[in-house]
């Protein structure tokens, strides 16, 4: 019988961690971290975003700014602020807080972004540095993905990998921290033929496709690490994943529940790239 990994608790655990460590750089004299967040318009899911967010960095200890910008700002008006928190010696991390209202070019604005500010991993820099195997920010929930396997004591050297999915934002980055650890990696997508045979053949897999339940037992190896990042609304109301986290429980050694698995690590993630940041320019 396999174990649900709760991301959770394990963000409550690591997020204790970084408190400690926030508070010890306290007691040393110096300044506590700071993330500037800039939200643009009133999208209330973004909003929510925030306020989990501004929560997590407040329990921490990280102090959050938040910039909050009317729907109407021009581009030029947008890249200005990103230039000032560029420039602000006390800001560590940038986050500009998806999606921009229409008018507004997202790539653009990320690469006004300061890349060693850019605690999200979305500037080109860093994801070329991420494909180039040098140090980076990469893409939060990747980062989160990650540490949810290390967490399960998967040790990922040697071990086959499969990412369904190839987005910028998860699939892709993920398959390459993968491979950076030593897997051998193969990454799946809708034309893929014969998922469920591919699948079975993997120790790690990671579904990241959004396609509500699609994996059941006969999609996994025995004893599998399996990663759910998958967030999709049944017809009942409820969230579910892309695995069925119950079906597949009894044959491998982890599975992460939807909610309360990746999720909660995304914003953890931030903090943990936040701190990198803070680290890089306090101690440099
Ligand atoms: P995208 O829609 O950008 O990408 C989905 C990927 O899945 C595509 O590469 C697509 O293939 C592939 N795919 C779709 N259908 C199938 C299928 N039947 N078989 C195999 N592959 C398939 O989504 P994201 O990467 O942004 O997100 C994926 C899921 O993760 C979503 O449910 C999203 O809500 C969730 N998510 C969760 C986060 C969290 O914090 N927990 C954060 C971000 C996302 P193709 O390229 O061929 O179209």
């Amino acid at each position: 019988m396999g174990e649900l990994l709760y991301g959770s608790e394990l963000s409550e655990k690591l997020k204790g961690e970084m408190r400690d460590k926030v508070i010890q750089y306290g007691k040393e004299g110096r300044r506590p971290p700071r993330l500037d967040t800039i939200v643009v318009g009133d999208d209330p899911a973004s909003l929510s975003y925030i306020k989990g967010k501004k929560k997590a960095c407040e329990f921490v200890g990280i102090r959050n700014v938040v910039h909050q910008l009317p729907a109407t700002v021009s581009q030029r008006e947008l890249e200005q602020l990103i230039q000032s928190c560029n420039k602000d010696e006390m800001c560590d991390g940038i986050l500009l807080q998806m999606p921009l209202p229409d008018g507004l070019d997202a790539n653009r604005a990320i690469l006004a972004i300061d890349p060693d500010k850019d605690v999200d991993g979305l500037h080109p820099l860093n994801v070329g540095r991420l494909y180039a195997g040098e140090p980076c920010f990469a893409p939060c929930t990747p980062v989160g993905i990650m540490l949810i396997l290390d967490a399960m004591g998967c040790a990922i050297e040697g071990m086959r990998a499969v990412v369904i999915g190839r987005s910028r934002l998860v699939g892709n980055p993920v398959a390459r921290l993968l491979q950076d650890r030593n897997a051998t990696v193969t990454i799946a997508h809708s034309r893929t033929r014969d998922l469920a045979a591919l699948t079975k053949q993997c120790e790690i897999v990671v579904a990241a496709c959004g396609q509500p339940e699609m994996l059941d037992h006969t999609y996994v190896k025995e004893g599998a690490y399996v990663v759910d990042v998958g967030i999709n609304r049944k017809e009942d109301g409820h969230l579910c994943g892309d695995v069925k986290t119950e079906d597949v429980l009894p044959y491998v050694s982890y599975v992460t529940p939807v909610p309360k698995g990746v999720g909660p690590m995304t914003i953890c993630s931030l903090l943990h790239n936040t701190l990198k940041a803070y680290e890089k320019r306090c101690f440099k």
